[in-house]
């Protein structure tokens, strides 16, 4: 790429930072500062829920704390509605989204599993006669529900050079990945926010964990359906947890408190994260400005090419 590029973090303010999460805002610190370039802070909080402004608050602090620095003001995805919206009548008045009916338990069908991946929709909605679709609106509407809005993806492979992964092929399918812009409760949904935003940010790398790489391929067809360039992605390992579980925020595993109690220092914490990570060989602290000096992306693709996971010692 020739101008600097600008990448992101990306939390859900759902809880503290924990070790996974100060991995990828590492890496995505790392890899947009070996080229020069910034990295923006978008708060996640969609999900009025689950998301609280404390938590917001501490990880900026957390962020700071760690050296992990981020240019210009935080993006708030709770103030955006109008911009999502606006994007949303976009790619209706396009033809790329439907009302979807179904209940949760009605709408989705499992795949096999692997990761990141739970399962995907039926299709049921997909292709309704005027008839059919009266028949379940007014089914929903009794019950108490709204229509969702999915997404129409056609059946297609997604292909790009991930920084961390190599070349990669991600299968969407027509029905399956028909991904929610709009959920039925009228929130907007994550696939069609991150999209909008990255875009509005003007992010052109992205460097976040495994997981999300299967949502990648739905992400680059909605940035399609906007008329976005599509950013260089990264995915790194996902941090696990010995019994190869995920680590969660929610359930408080690995926290930077409990790391900071265990280590000693912000550095400590990064030292430890990148001797697990394989970024440096010995278990000592490092800031990331000193990582940064001795940052070599092939080397880490060489790495980290096809690896789902590393445990967090
Ligand atoms: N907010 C998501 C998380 O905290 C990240 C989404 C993304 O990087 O696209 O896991």
């Amino acid at each position: 790429m020739a101008s600097a590029p600008t990448g992101r973090f990306a939390p859900s303010p759902t809880g503290r930072l924990h070790a996974g999460n100060i991995f990828a805002y590492l890496m995505a610190w790392l890899a947009a500062r070996s080229r020069q370039g910034r990295v923006v802070l978008r708060i996640e909080d969609l999900d009025a829920q689950r998301s609280r402004a404390e938590h917001a608050d501490a990880i900026m602090r957390d962020l700071e704390a760690l050296g992990l620095c981020w240019d210009g003001e935080p993006l708030y995805q709770s103030a955006r509605a109008d911009a999502y919206r606006a994007a949303l009548e976009e790619i209706e008045r396009a033809g790329g989204a439907y009302e979807c009916f179904c209940t949760r338990a009605e709408a989705s069908v499992q795949s096999a599993p692997h990761l990141g991946e739970g399962g995907g929709y039926t299709g049921a909605c997909r292709e309704l006669g005027a008839e059919e679709r009266a028949r379940r609106a007014e089914g929903a509407a009794r019950a108490g529900r709204g229509a969702a809005i999915r997404c129409r993806m056609p059946d297609t492979a997604v292909c790009f050079t991930d920084i961390f992964q190599g070349v990669q092929r991600v299968q969407v399918r027509a029905g399956f990945d028909d991904a929610v812009l709009r959920r039925s409760d009228g929130l907007f949904a994550y696939q069609l926010a991150v999209v909008v935003d990255d875009a509005e940010q003007g992010i052109d790398q992205v460097v976040r964990g495994f997981d999300l790489l299967a949502s990648t391929g739905k992400q680059v067809r909605i940035q399609q359906l906007l008329g976005y360039e599509q950013p260089v992605y990264g995915h790194i390992p996902l941090f696990v947890n010995s019994e190869g579980r995920r680590l969660s925020k929610r359930d408080g595993d690995a926290s930077l408190d409990s790391m900071l109690r265990a280590y000693g220092s912000p550095a400590a914490v990064i030292g430890h994260i990148a001797s697990i990570a394989g970024i440096i060989d010995r278990d000592e602290p490092a800031t990331p400005h000193e990582l940064l000096s001795i940052y070599d992306e092939s080397a880490l693709r060489q790495r980290w090419e096809g690896c789902v996971s590393v445990e967090c010692r």
